[in-house]
């Protein structure tokens, strides 16, 4: 028997991609992104909904994403790929067509060399120091952009979940300034923040990713996930009596304990034990003792009637609320869950 049961809602995830889609002019592209393996809830699916809802462009981190996602959705989507052109992925870009968005100068040389005329971007450094070639690289190599010919350029924004953050001004302003000695192509800056730090941001192609998935700061986006849990044993516990490793509960009134079927090994983070929850409805049980690798205790007692599951993830407990138990973000909440879930697609 499979430990919880995680649905996932392929409507939603539709709904918010057109939400976000609707938040820039027709004139901007909506791309999708669908790093690892969609954000945790399978590029398979995901992809397929995003397609049909009228998706054109994904983004990848690696290609081996990209070559997963082609091998779902079939020839027609461009599937672009972070981490540009790395070497010992060369094959991948030809066989599925790929197109990397070249993050340094040594990558442009690489791709001109084995695949000039191919479909490219270029991804720059607007201030956040990770991804992406500054302006003096930039300079480098102007005599060979030409013949890169790139068909997207596009950069990230470090602090866009922080609309006054100083530095979405100042990466607005480096980006525009760099695209201004660059072909004129496609321009992309946005992911899912971004896109609602309004339109000066938005550019020809927005890249959300989170916002599609149901997590902040996309506050007003569709819930995404369900995530349900059997319950393995109920007993009562007497006051006095510990819970768990390193009896770190104590019942202070009579209790009946549940202990359901996932723990940290699921990605239900250990940290998250004293803060968070599960609930039958919109009944709240609170998890008393440490979260063990695949089980945790639920505190029962006021239950008329204990259920045969109890929900982790749900409306109310959002993977935003979640996270924030256990000192985390929902990105991370959503790419932990494990494989020992049985998934289910809702359409
Ligand atoms: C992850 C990522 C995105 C999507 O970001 P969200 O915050 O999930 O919307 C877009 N662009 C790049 C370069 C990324 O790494």
């Amino acid at each position: 028997m499979p430990g919880g049961l995680l649905t996932i809602d392929l409507a939603a995830i539709v709904s918010n991609w057109r939400a976000l889609d609707a938040k820039t002019a027709d004139t901007v592209e909506t791309g999708a992104v669908i790093k690892a393996d969609s954000y945790g809830l399978d590029v398979g699916p995901v992809g397929q909904a995003l397609q049909n809802a009228g998706a054109k462009t994904f983004f990848a981190a690696l290609a081996d994403e990209g070559v997963a996602l082609r091998q779902a959705i079939g020839p027609t989507a461009r599937i672009f790929v972070f981490s540009g052109y790395m070497q010992g992925d060369e094959s991948a870009f030809g066989e599925f067509a790929l197109t990397p968005l070249l993050n340094s100068t040594d990558q442009a040389a690489r791709f001109l060399t084995d695949r000039k005329g191919a479909a490219c971007g270029l991804q720059l450094d607007s201030g956040m120091n990770r991804l992406g070639m500054e302006s003096a690289e930039l300079a480098s190599i102007a005599a060979q952009i030409p013949a890169l010919n790139p068909i997207l350029i596009m950069s990230h924004l470090a602090c866009a979940d922080e609309p006054k953050h100083p530095q979405n001004t100042a990466q607005l302003a480096a980006f525009t300034e760099m695209v201004t000695k660059l072909p004129d192509c496609n321009r992309s800056l946005s992911a899912t923040g971004g896109i609602l730090l309004g339109s000066d941001y938005h550019m020809d192609m927005t890249r959300p990713g989170i916002g599609l998935y149901g997590g902040a700061p996309f506050i007003d986006a569709r819930p995404v996930v369900t995530l349900s849990l059997p319950v393995i044993q109920t007993r009562p516990v007497a006051v006095g009596e510990s819970v768990g490793y390193g009896a770190a509960w104590i019942a202070k009134r009579p209790s009946v304990i549940a202990t359901v079927a996932a723990g940290y090994a699921d990605g239900l983070i250990r940290a998250m034990g004293p803060n968070a929850s599960l609930y039958t409805g919109d009944t709240r049980c609170p998890i008393v003792g440490r979260v063990s690798m695949d089980l945790i205790t639920v505190d029962v007692t006021d239950l008329a009637k204990v259920p045969a599951s109890l929900d982790i993830l749900n409306a109310t407990q959002t993977v935003d609320v979640l996270a924030k138990a256990a000192g985390t973000i929902g990105y991370e909440i959503l790419t932990s869950l494990g494989n020992r879930y049985k998934r289910v697609y809702k359409d």
